[in-house]
This record gives structure tokens, C-alpha cells and sequence, in this order.
């Protein structure tokens, strides 16, 4: 049994839909994350196949779509909201956590538009192989909980297999949910929804401008941990940006093999809005929006705007700060007084299309250097680094051996097509142990061959 508490369900009407999951045809299970199972202080018997596809409501569920606008590549949409999900309800852990259990996939809602209320298999997989490696990296982030198999074709490109993730997230509360009631001038709800998201991620803040504050710093620390990984979420619209600064919304995402800091591989970004190196800007964008939600609430309107601005101005040295840790940390140095060196590592990294994550697993063990083509050019830099007598522990703690590469993604959903697990479940493994060196996992740590490797992603 599971002990639901559904404070987002108590909120005014207008805030959600209550709808329930359309069943499918043939529930099957895919993966269990029993870690996550039991950190959420579930029994993993009472997550079976059917509720996990919506078949079954489970007792104490108050499942329903959540309304939400949002800017799409910049352009303002009123009405989003919850198209192909329902949270099922909240779960509070044995340590005091709050949860949000959501299944995603889970049929039509009110907010479909034109959508099925579907996915397919391969955007379900991705979702819970990136976003449990995010986990395991310490990387703020939603969860997967479980995949399963809908035994239902769903009509994309082409037919495909259909399919549930169930995830799991501090909160699904997104700057698209202020965003909803900003644009219908409905101060009360921004009120109910402030107070809210302040008792549940932000406690200490005592009021919007406070919140603006924390939601500031929790996005500069998630963003800057996204560059150092080499992470490019694909689509930061502000419905896919999570109050609670966790990583939301894994559709087009992909790391990069080689570096370059304009990489993009989102099939529908064209302009590289959302590439790597634009990502702390379009947060900056998107708090942006969050503030002027805020607004409304913050008493006479010029001081107001003044201090949000303020506030949001306060993203730049917070990133900066947290960018220069992190990549300090991943070259065994201090980042703030050194930070020419990480600079011109990364500019001869682009020149180069080095594979980022292969140079900085290999510093310490004398590797990185075979992934350069002018070698003389490495050697002095190295010269330069290793004079500062960098921290190899803080290195090996900071530097996956392993990232989700998109050619082993792509190889383990084509695998699950097809009917066989076992690639996923592999690789699955290898990446929520990113920091071990296993000769077992070699080849899923070695950049894709010339015919391997994937340039784009979709949103499925
Ligand atoms: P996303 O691009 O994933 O952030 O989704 C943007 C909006 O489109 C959200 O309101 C989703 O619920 C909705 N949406 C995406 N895919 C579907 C689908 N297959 N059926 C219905 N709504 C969808
Ligand atoms: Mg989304
Ligand atoms: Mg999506």
C-alpha cells in the first residue's frame, strides 16, 4: 500500500483537472528502480505493472493534470499544462521528504490539445537512463521510478511501442505554473501558489522576494552542474524549468561526445537557443519571467520591479561561482585563482573537438592526452597544470568515467524495440556508477566510432 498526502490536490480549483489514467491494453514491466523504491519509503509489491501503467488507481491517489502556460523557444503559450501525465499524488519519505508521483504517458487530459496523451518506448527510456545517471551524480534532478510496456502502438514517424515512465520529483511546480496565473491576473492564486512552494522547497524564505532569491541560487547551482557535465537539456522553456531547481523534462536532451560550446541537438532548435553554452543566459531568460510573476505580490509596483530585477541579476556571480567550483573541482585546482586554466583547456579542447568527457576522466591517469590531435599543444598546458599540483581525489570524485552517450541510448532503446532489455539494464548499471573504473564497461565509456555516432534528438 501506498500512504498518499496530496497537498497539491487541496490547492483552489483552477490550479489542476482532476483526471484519472486511460488504461492500456497489456501493462508490462520494464525496469524497477528499487533504490528509489525504497528511498521513497515504497514497498516495491505494491508498484505492479498495472497501476504503474494507470490500470489501477492505487488507494489514497487523487490523480489529476496540472494547468500550466509556458514560453516555447520564447514565444508566450497561455495554456499548456499536463497533456500526456497525472500525478497520481505525493508521498512523504521516512525522512520527512515530500514526492510527487507523476505517470507520465498516461493518456489523454484536459490540457491535450491535439496531443495523443502518449509516449513511445524510446523517450521513456532515455528519460529514466539520463535522469537516474543525473541522480548519481549528485545533479538536481526528477527521477524515474519505473518503465513500463503499454502493449499499445503509438503513432509517431511511424508506429511505435508505447510506454509509462513514472517519475518522481520534488515538485512539478514549474515558473510555467506562475506563469498561468500571472498572465490571467489572478493575484490570489500567485499568493496560494507562492505560499505553497515556499512551505514545500523553500521554508526560509518569508516572502516572493525571498523565493525569487532561492530559485536564483537553486538554478545557478543546477545549470553550472550541467556544464560540467557536458549536458545539454534541449528545450528550457519556462514550462520545463522546476521551481524547485531540480532538472526537469528530458525529451531532446543529450551530452556531448567532442566539445564545442555551441553544440545543439534538439532537431527543432534551429537557432541554438538552448545550446550548451547558452544555457546559463536562457535561465537568466527564464527567471526572468519567474519575477515578473512575482511582482504583483511584492507591494508598490518601481520598487518592486527594482529589487526583482536586483534579484535576478544575482544569477550571474552565483553561476559564476558555482561554474568555477565545479570545474575547479574536475581539474584538482582552485578554480577562482585559476581560472585561465580552465579556460584555455576548454578553448584548445574545442579547436580540437576533444571528447569532453575522455579529457578530464583522463587527466589524473595521464590518458586525456590521446584525445588531442596536436599533442605539443596538450603538453604545454599540462606543464602548466600539473605545476599547480592539482587534488587527483577531488578530480576522481568530480570526473565520470561514464556519461549517457546518445549512440548507447539510441542502441539500447532499438534493443528494447526489438524485445531485448538487457542493453538497457547494462548500461542502465554502468551509468549510476559513473565514478567506478570497470573494465567491464569500457565500451560504454569510449566515444561513438565515425558510424555511431548520433547528432540529433527529438522530443518524442
Ligand atoms: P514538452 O515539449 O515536453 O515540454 O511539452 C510541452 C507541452 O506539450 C506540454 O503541455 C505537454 O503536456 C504537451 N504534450 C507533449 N506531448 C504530448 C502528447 N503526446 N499528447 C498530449 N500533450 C503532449
Ligand atoms: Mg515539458
Ligand atoms: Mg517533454
Amino acid at each position: 500500500m501506498i500512504r498518499f498526502d496530496n497537498s497539491y490536490a487541496r490547492m483552489p480549483q483552477g490550479f489542476f483537472q482532476r483526471v484519472d489514467p486511460v488504461p492500456v491494453r497489456a501493462p508490462r514491466l520494464l525496469a524497477l528502480n528499487a533504490p528509489l523504491a525504497a528511498r521513497l519509503g515504497l514497498d516495491a509489491d505494491a508498484l505492479d505493472a498495472a497501476m504503474l501503467a494507470g490500470n489501477t488507481v492505487p488507494e489514497g491517489a487523487a490523480p489529476l493534470a496540472q494547468a500550466y502556460a509556458g514560453h516555447q523557444f520564447g514565444g508566450f503559450v497561455p495554456q499548456l499544462g499536463d497533456g500526456r501525465a497525472v500525478l497520481l499524488g505525493e508521498v512523504v519519505a521516512p525522512d520527512g521528504a515530500r514526492f510527487d508521483i507523476q505517470l507520465k504517458g498516461s493518456g489523454p487530459t484536459p490540457f491535450s490539445r491535439r496531443g495523443d496523451g502518449r509516449a513511445w518506448l524510446g523517450p521513456v527510456l532515455r528519460e529514466y537512463l539520463v535522469s537516474e545517471y543525473m541522480a548519481a551524480m549528485g545533479v538536481p534532478t526528477t527521477r524515474a521510478l519505473a518503465a513500463v510496456a503499454t502493449g499499445e502502438t503509438v503513432l509517431r514517424e511511424g508506429p511505435l511501442p508505447g510506454a509509462v515512465l513514472t517519475r518522481v520529483a520534488a515538485s512539478h511546480i514549474r515558473v510555467g505554473t506562475f506563469q498561468y496565473f500571472a498572465v490571467r491576473g489572478d493575484t490570489d492564486a500567485l499568493a496560494a501558489l507562492t505560499d505553497h512552494v515556499i512551505a514545500r522547497h523553500y521554508p526560509d524564505a518569508d516572502g516572493p522576494l525571498a523565493l525569487l532569491d532561492a530559485v536564483v541560487a537553486a538554478q545557478a547551482r543546477t545549470v553550472a552542474r550541467w556544464m560540467g557535465l557536458g549536458f545539454i537539456h534541449g528545450v528550457m522553456n519556462t514550462d520545463n524549468m522546476a521551481i524547485s531547481g531540480e532538472t526537469i523534462d528530458y525529451g531532446p536532451c543529450a551530452f556531448m561526445d567532442g566539445y564545442h560550446p555551441g553544440t545543439v541537438f534538439s532537431s527543432i532548435d534551429r537557432q541554438g537557443r538552448y545550446a550548451w553554452a547558452n544555457q546559463p543566459n536562457i535561465a537568466v531568460w527564464n527567471l526572468a519571467q519567474f519575477a515578473t510573476c512575482l511582482i504583483p505580490l511584492m507591494g508598490e509596483e518601481g520598487p518592486a520591479v527594482e529589487a526583482a530585477t536586483e534579484a535576478v541579476h544575482r544569477f550571474a556571480p552565483l553561476y559564476q561561482q558555482a561554474w568555477m567550483e565545479g570545474f575547479g573541482a574536475k581539474l584538482g585546482i582552485d578554480g577562482d585563482a585559476h581560472r585561465p586554466v580552465i579556460e584555455s583547456l576548454l578553448q584548445m579542447m574545442a579547436v580540437q573537438r576533444a571528447d569532453f568527457t575522455r579529457v578530464f576522466a583522463g587527466l589524473a591517469c595521464g590518458t586525456a592526452r590521446d584525445e588531442f590531435t596536436d599533442r605539443g599543444a596538450f603538453d604545454d598546458w599540462a606543464r602548466g597544470w600539473r605545476a599547480l599540483d592539482p587534488d587527483l581525489g577531488a578530480m576522481a570524485r568530480a570526473n565520470p568515467r561514464r556519461i549517457p552517450r546518445n549512440h548507447r541510448i539510441e542502441q539500447a532503446i532499438a534493443a528494447a524495440v526489438a524485445g531485448d532489455m538487457a542493453p538497457f539494464q547494462r548500461l542502465s548499471q554502468a551509468l549510476i556508477h559513473p565514478l567506478e573504473d570497470r573494465a567491464e564497461w569500457d565500451d560504454l565509456a569510449r566515444p561513438p566510432l565515425a558510424g555511431e555516432a548520433v547528432h540529433q534528438t527529438f522530443c518524442g
